[in-house]
């Protein structure tokens, strides 16, 4: 913590509200501010705060000038301590229901990518294998067959080069 100087107070530990507590310094942002880590006491997610809005709410007593980030935890849309408006309840689930199907969205794509990449995997592995055992018919020394590590590091032009060879001579055949 050795830039906190006497221009910004060591907030570590202090509370705001029953909502908020000061964790510890995270760093600090392009002005040179500090920024906190402070810890939802709803949902005990950990998000970082710059030095003024925590100055603010802690000055101004009142917690509802912070929101929780983690848009699940009650506290990132009910306004502590205050009543919230129904355009708000309804503006946050929307916002709820956003993240909920962008998330359910990337686990989708991450999941169908794996699957493209593995089926890349068997159907490049039934390539070399192919060209591997061509080359054991043909009297190629074990020792000499083309590895899949081999076949995997030359470039995509060579190899769809082999297997055309290979199809060339099995029709010839
Ligand atoms: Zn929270």
């Amino acid at each position: 913590m050795s830039f906190l100087s006497r221009r910004f107070a060591d907030l570590t530990g202090r509370a705001i509200g029953n909502w908020f507590r000061i964790k510890e310094l995270a760093g600090r942002d392009r002005s040179g501010a500090p920024v906190w880590r402070v810890i939802c006491q709803q949902c005990k997610c950990a998000q970082t705060f710059p030095h003024m809005k925590l100055t603010n709410a802690l000055g101004s007593g009142q917690a509802d000038v912070l929101r929780c980030q983690n848009t699940a935890c009650a506290g990132s849309h009910i306004a502590h301590a205050r009543t919230e408006t129904l355009v708000d309840v309804r503006r946050a689930e929307r916002e709820a229901q956003r993240q909920a199907e962008l998330v359910a969205k990337q686990e989708q794509e991450r999941v169908a990518k794996k699957a493209a990449e593995e089926a890349a995997l068997r159907a490049e592995r039934q390539r070399w294998l192919r060209v591997a055992n061509h080359q054991v018919s043909i009297g190629v020394p074990l020792s000499q067959v083309l590895t899949f590590q081999t076949w995997m590091c030359s470039g995509a032009h060579w190899r769809e080069e082999i297997v055309k060879r290979v199809n060339e001579y099995e029709q010839s055949a």
